[in-house]
């Protein structure tokens, strides 16, 4: 029997965010997908398959590492790091990429389709599907491909097909536009895994679900190692699904709550990707959310030196919560991100990616309002912005 309402809440907050902003041939796979998405997790073999794969391919429980020269150098009494860099394939992407993974598989698809940014998702969808015989096609825009060209040689050792996108600025929002394109074309025998808490209803929800073993983890491990829970909890925001997935787990607790989207390089319209501040309400990729946008309400072009957090739309959800000031959402710029690498590197022997960096690029500022401890989401490794990281800071 097809379903035909969703079951699950489609909107988040007071104002309604998210929804299922579809064309007519994508609304039966979203259907379908809500429907098996809700069956799997009330299933324990799902649970088991999913729970078992994370530990033994994806390295899950990460660590949770304290910080102490770094949390010196900034003025913190304590500063601890959840480390989704440590995962396989080196940032959070693989836990929602796998679980979408084992979704698709237990759906009968055979075929997966993704998009990717920083190429993280990629790298990460392109893992899970070597691991469950998937054959995987990924969108990329050019300008990402160039910028990320160690993660497009990952996807292709690992039997993925990666597709060029030229439209506009060559970044994540064509790769997303052409991605939903090949899934409406292919539904039947695809699953589309999308990368982070953003799309049509059911997607923001899925991936958030994912993600939030990151917070689960953390919380009881901060418990456990240092018995109380920290004074803040940070991490950065592209589309929302790291942010999501450490900071859900905590909404319950009486502590401050951060996100930190991409400052860029200046204040203006098409120089960042600061939705929270520049952003007006708009609908991009299937949902309605906080959108970068001209005054003709045309998708404004957004920069960033990090691909990750490089996207005109903040997920709706995390959107929600910042608008019910359940989250604050704050910015940080390419050059304090760049900085604030080097005094995780220097204090602490990690390297950061560059999105990530964004996040660490604000502790000073928790310090400086007083907050003493602080938990941040290390959502990815360095390694592939390394180039980036050679030619900016002169090393
Ligand atoms: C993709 C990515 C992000 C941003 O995506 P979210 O969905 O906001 O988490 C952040 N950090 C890293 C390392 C990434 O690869």
């Amino acid at each position: 029997m097809r379903t035909t309402e969703f079951q699950l809440p489609t909107r988040f907050g007071a104002g309604g965010l998210g929804g299922c902003y579809a064309p007519e041939t994508l609304m039966q796979p979203l259907l379908d997908l809500e429907d098996a998405f809700r069956k799997a997790l009330a299933d324990r073999s799902f649970q088991a398959e999913l729970k078992g794969e994370l530990r033994h391919f994806v390295g899950r429980p990460t660590p949770l590492t304290s910080a102490p020269r770094l949390a010196a150098r900034l003025g913190l009494q304590g500063l601890f790091l959840k480390r989704e860099d440590l995962t396989h394939t080196g940032a959070h992407k693989i836990n929602n990429a796998l679980a979408q993974a084992l979704l698709a598989r237990r759906m009968g698809k055979t075929q997966i389709i993704a998009e990717t940014g920083a190429g993280q998702h990629g790298v990460a969808a392109a893992a899970a599907c070597a691991r469950l015989g998937l054959k995987c096609t990924v969108y990329m825009g050019v300008t990402d491909m160039a910028r990320q060209a160690p993660n497009v040689a990952r996807m292709r050792l690992f039997g993925t097909e990666v597709v060029p996108v030229e439209a506009g600025q060559g970044t994540l929002k064509e790769a997303v536009n052409e991605a939903l394109r090949a899934w409406a074309a292919r539904c039947d025998k695809a699953h589309y895994i999308l990368g982070s808490a953003l799309g049509p209803h059911p997607f923001p929800t899925l991936v958030r679900t994912f993600q939030t073993v990151i917070g689960e983890e953390a919380r009881a491990q901060i418990l456990e190692q240092t018995g109380s829970l920290p004074d803040a909890v940070i991490a950065c925001a592209g589309g929302g699904s790291n942010g999501l997935g450490l900071l859900v787990p905590f909404l319950g607790d009486t502590l401050h709550r951060f996100a930190v989207e991409a400052g860029g390089h200046g204040p203006a319209l098409g120089e960042h990707a600061a939705r929270l501040d520049g952003g007006r309400m708009g609908v991009l990729h299937g949902c309605k959310t906080l959108l970068l946008q001209d005054q003709h309400g045309h998708t404004a072009e957004t920069a960033s030196i990090s691909a990750g957090l490089d996207y005109p739309a903040l997920g709706p959800e995390l959107a929600a919560l910042a608008l019910d000031e359940k989250i604050e959402v704050l910015r940080a710029s390419d050059d304090q991100a760049l900085e604030a690498a080097t005094w995780l590197c220097q204090s602490e022997g990690i390297l950061p990616a560059l999105e990530s960096s964004h996040a660490l690029a604000l502790l000073p500022e928790l310090a400086k309002r007083g907050f003493s401890t602080a938990l941040l989401g290390l959502s990815g490794r360095g390694d592939k912005d390394l180039s980036t990281y050679q030619s900016k800071l002169g090393i």
